[in-house]
């Protein structure tokens, strides 16, 4: 077999929602969004609902969809995107609830379900979505009057522990809910890990259940063997890969491994990335290629059947900082062709 395999520990992502849970004031929900940022989301969903999360967010109605199949009547799922044009019999039938962005969320709502539930989002400074002040202040008493179930805004700068933005937006937050008898919620990962004045009736972590920064402390959820298909010996002054870009400095043995940018390992990381054989670090040789990648496996000194791209060695963000991104993007551009295996669950 020459595809990779995708290890996701169900026992490290529910430990890494019990952590985040234990330390919010309220309750911890489940951002389970892009298919539980890559990892699956109905395998996910259902550990983290079997472990006790009661609360899901997803990014759009057919996500929510996908999940109330997996995870059957009972737990709330949010729909982040609100309540878009289409969605109405998808968020009736299937009991979703959309958090509603605008006036123009909450007509719609009001007129194809009425009385169904339904959360607000305000936006307190990061302009992508929710309601502003000033819209708020318009329709604000129409919209408690229905009897929202959750209001939210969601953090620009959380990551980072010391941004003014936080304070801020923190803030704007009290204000525009002074007085309001309704469950709140402002803080993904990074604002479970700020302060509990940031926590309020219900969290929402994504990337700390899947084992990425800011959470220190988090369990890593994913690895990736990537077995290899090649071994041979380059000698002083040969090259490696598309255009020549790597020359071996001695002699060299080099495998070629069965994956490549169409897995989603982001072509940009190469000349910076490595795999691991056993304890032994092992550099990118060269180029990524769509479905191949060389490794220089010199130093490991033998021939490794299969190579660890994530795994006890090297986690997401390690990636990420090769790839000059984010754990988030490293995880949802995980490929398709991926074996896919859970463990722990
Ligand atoms: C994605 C998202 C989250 C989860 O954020 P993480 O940084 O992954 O914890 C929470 N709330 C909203 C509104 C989101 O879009």
């Amino acid at each position: 077999m020459s595809t990779a395999t995708l290890t996701i520990d169900l026992g490290a992502l529910t430990a890494n929602w019990q952590a985040l849970d234990a330390a919010s004031a309220g309750e911890a929900a489940a951002v389970v969004k892009a298919d539980a940022y890559g990892l699956g989301a109905d395998r996910v969903g259902r550990a983290l609902a079997r472990s006790g999360a009661r609360t899901f967010f997803v990014a759009v109605a057919e996500e929510g969809a996908a999940l109330r199949h997996a995870l059957g009547r009972g737990p709330v799922i949010y729909i982040l995107s609100g309540h878009m044009p289409g969605d109405a019999d998808m968020i009736g039938d299937l009991d979703l609830v959309p958090v509603i962005n605008s006036l123009d969320q909450m007509i719609r709502h009001a007129e194809t379900l009425p009385g169904q539930p339904f959360a607000l989002q305000l936006d307190t400074g990061m302009n992508r979505l929710g309601m502003e002040t000033s819209e708020w202040i318009a329709i604000r008493e129409i919209a408690l009057a229905q009897g929202p179930q959750l209001i939210l805004s969601h953090l620009a700068c959380a990551e980072d522990r010391d941004h003014a933005m936080n304070p801020a937006q923190l803030n704007t937050f009290l204000e525009m809910t002074e007085g309001i008898d309704c469950p709140l919620s402002l803080a993904n990962t990074g604002g479970i890990l700020l302060d509990q004045a940031y926590h309020f009736d219900l969290t929402r972590p994504g990337i700390g259940l899947y084992g990425g920064a800011p959470f220190a402390n988090a369990s890593p959820v994913a690895s990736l063997e990537i077995p290899v298909i090649q071994c041979r010996d380059v000698a002083p002054g040969e090259t490696v890969g598309y255009s020549n870009t790597w020359t071996a400095p001695r002699p060299s043995r080099i495998a070629t491994l069965s994956a490549g940018y169409a897995d989603g390992i982001l072509r940009a990381m190469g000349p910076n990335a490595s795999v691991w054989v056993e304890n032994t670090r092992c550099p990118l040789a060269g180029r990524i290629s769509m479905d191949l990648m060389s490794v220089d496996i010199t130093d490991a000194g033998f021939d490794p059947k299969t190579v660890e791209l994530l795994g006890p060695h090297q986690g997401i963000d390690d990636l990420a900082v090769a790839a000059g991104t984010i754990g988030y993007e490293i995880l949802t551009s995980l490929g398709a062709r991926y074996t896919r295996r859970y463990i722990g669950g």
